[in-house]
């Protein structure tokens, strides 16, 4: 099978770790038969130094003509005195809102290794295993009109929520399909006790739900689930929510398992996904070959899941990390005593060796 992938590097940390992610495709490749072709397109500040521009016509082009888009980070702060619609993170932005890329996903699942660097006591974090399904085009973010407006009492600033019937069905069938393929739990999060947005949103999952009488369809307050996510967070399985509430709920769920430079996430929905650490470009850590990959390999593995189906090649990369975690290697990020700390080039290898060996093993 051949692939092509768009990777767009960016800026900081990005050029690093989506170097380590490359490295472990061409693993896959050797190990699974496929083929990937690889073309490097600008983005960010790198772009912005080039053309101008933060999402050149060019990388969009790009990114449209490919399979699948591996992405690093962007921004910086050579770039930050720019107005913000000029800024580097304007172009991911625009990425995501073209290829309309309506459903983020984040996972949010334990690595037994890493248990004691959650913020939460073992005993509660232990196992679990979260999707976070977030709506990731509409809602008060790109809802008109919005604005500052000036009143003879002083200034007022304003947004407006808003989604369409169809806008949260294809967020809510998106979120079922993956329940099938996980544990057949569907938490639907809204806050259908104060907001229109949110009985309507209420009203359409729970229609849709009929469509999937073997997924077990639940729906909390946005309030109750921010308080349940660090009570007892492995009652969820798959959460599904808007824009706004799962802007926030995704970030609580995903910093339950750990670091920042764990954690992966995949925008789908649209002709093409997009493929990305959560983590920024790390500028404090640009260049020192310190920063972890593992978000970025995490990510190249949901890429393999959701763009290219290669499900087995998916679980080989899931494996190898466990492993490598497993064997006590660490960045300086998730370091713990009696632990051995190894650099972003380093990680990189282990989990390439991890994944040979992993593959060489009789089954
Ligand atoms: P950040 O995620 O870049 O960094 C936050 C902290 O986490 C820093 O201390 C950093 O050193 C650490 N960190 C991040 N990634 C790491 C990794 N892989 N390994 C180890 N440690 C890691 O967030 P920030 O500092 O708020 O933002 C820096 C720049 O990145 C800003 O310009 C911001 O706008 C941009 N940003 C971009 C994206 C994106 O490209 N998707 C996301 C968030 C922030």
């Amino acid at each position: 099978m051949e692939y092509r992938i768009a990777v767009l590097s960016g800026d900081g940390v990005g050029p690093e770790v989506v170097g380590e992610g490359i490295k472990v495709l061409r693993v896959i490749e050797g190990l699974y038969g496929l083929h990937f072709t690889l073309r490097h397109g600008l983005v960010g500040g790198a772009a912005i130094d080039a053309t101008g521009d933060p999402l050149p016509e060019e990388t969009l082009q790009l990114c449209r003509d490919s399979d699948a888009v591996l992405f690093g980070s962007v921004g910086g702060p050579k770039w930050d005195a720019l107005p913000s619609d000029k800024r580097p993170e304007r172009g991911l932005l625009r990425l995501r809102q073209t290829l309309d890329l309506f459903a983020n996903l984040r996972p949010a699942k334990l690595y037994t290794a890493l248990i004691g660097a959650s913020s939460l006591r073992p005993e509660i974090v232990q196992g679990i295993d979260i999707m976070v399904v977030r709506e990731l085009v509409s809602d008060i973010y790109f809802g008109e009109p919005r604005g500052i407006e000036t009143l003879p009492e002083g200034e007022r600033g304003f947004n407006t929520m808003s989604y369409t019937s169809q806008e949260i069905r294809r967020v809510a069938r998106l979120a079922f399909d993956l329940a099938r393929q996980r544990r057949s739990k569907v938490t639907s999060v809204d806050k259908a006790n104060v907001l229109e947005t949110s009985v309507l949103w209420r009203r359409e999952v729970t229609e849709l739900a009929g469509e999937f009488s073997d997924i077990a369809l639940d729906h909390m307050y946005v309030d109750n689930c921010a308080m349940q996510l660090v009570r007892t967070p492995r009652q969820f399985d798959v959460i599904v929510t808007g824009n706004l509430f799962g802007d926030i709920l995704s970030d609580e769920a995903s910093m339950l398992t750990g670091s920042i430079g764990m954690l992966p996430s995949a925008s789908i929905g649209g002709t093409v996904g997009v493929f990305e650490p959560v983590h920024g470009s790390a500028p404090d850590i640009a260049g020192q070959n310190i920063a972890n990959p593992i978000a970025t390999i995490n990510s190249v593995a949901m890429m393999l899941q959701y763009a290219l189906k290669q499900p087995q090649a998916a679980q080989a990369i899931e494996a190898a990390v466990e492993s490598v975690l497993n064997q006590g290697y660490r960045t300086g990020d998730i370091m713990a005593p009696g632990g051995t700390r190894v650099g972003t080039t380093e990680m990189g290898a282990l989990i390439c060796t991890a994944l040979q060996q992993t593959a060489a093993a009789p089954r």
